[in-house]
């Protein structure tokens, strides 16, 4: 079983995505830190995306792998832990538009697919619902406003040692919001058959158990046909 879970930056979707992951005893596979990873390799490399050549040349030689360390998700970018290094507010911040490049999608929604193959997982990102995993059998879109998505990624940053304001937190928002809905390839939009959560008043053990409850409908279904 595909559970996809889609939404705007910072709405609560990794949080939620992991714990219920956790409690179906299903993988977690977090898309968008993906993306962090190809965004971090093609800046310690000077890549110009918008050089065909040299960006074909570039994924042809960059190695994504996915494993489990005490429980919890690892990327290896050709052979090295790098989970810490992409949540910096540096690769938030040039994410967006290297993810836009549709040589670089394409690459990663094959190597999704693959990540996800033949097992039960929870896929957490931008277009799994709608692009992915079109055949997902549940599929969640989590909102929530600015402001308390600003006040979760401060709290989230401050958790690893970086200071940075409200205020900065909300443009950088509001800035990938535009990036990710805007763009031509797999814009961020809520698929037709998802089901819309709003987390702005929602804690995440209220979150995952309104998760949980549409996950047991589904099966129930299921079960009855
Ligand atoms: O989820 P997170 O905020 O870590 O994602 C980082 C960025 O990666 C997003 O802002 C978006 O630009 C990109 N992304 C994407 N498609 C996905 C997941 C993430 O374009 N499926």
């Amino acid at each position: 079983m595909i559970i996809a879970i889609d939404g705007p930056a910072a709405a609560g979707k990794s949080t939620s995505a992991k714990l219920l992951a956790e409690r179906l005893n299903f993988l977690y596979l977090d898309t968008g830190a993906m993306y962090r990873c190809i965004a971090l390799s093609v800046l310690e490399h000077k890549i110009d995306i918008y050089d065909e050549l040299s960006l074909k040349d570039f994924i042809s030689s960059f190695k994504l792998e996915l494993k489990t360390v005490e429980g919890s998700p690892d990327f290896l970018v050709n052979g090295s832990s790098v989970s810490k290094k992409i949540r910096t507010t540096s690769i938030s911040k040039k994410v967006s538009e290297i993810s836009a490049i549709p040589a670089i999608r394409e690459y990663m929604v094959s190597l999704q697919r693959s990540f996800a193959k033949n097992s039960n997982c929870v896929v957490e990102g931008r277009d799994i619902g709608t692009v992915v995993f079109p055949e997902a059998e549940i599929k969640f879109f989590i909102i929530a406003s600015v402001e308390v998505r600003a006040q979760r990624r401060k709290l989230e940053l401050q958790n690893m040692g970086e200071k940075i304001s409200l205020k900065k937190l909300r443009q950088d928002i509001k800035a990938r919001d535009k990036y990710d809905s805007e763009r031509s390839h797999s814009p961020l939009k809520k698929a037709i058959n998802a089901i819309q959560i709003d987390t702005t008043k929602m804690n995440i053990n209220e979150q995952v158990n309104h998760m949980i409850s549409h996950v047991n409908l589904k099966k129930i279904g299921k079960n009855n046909k």
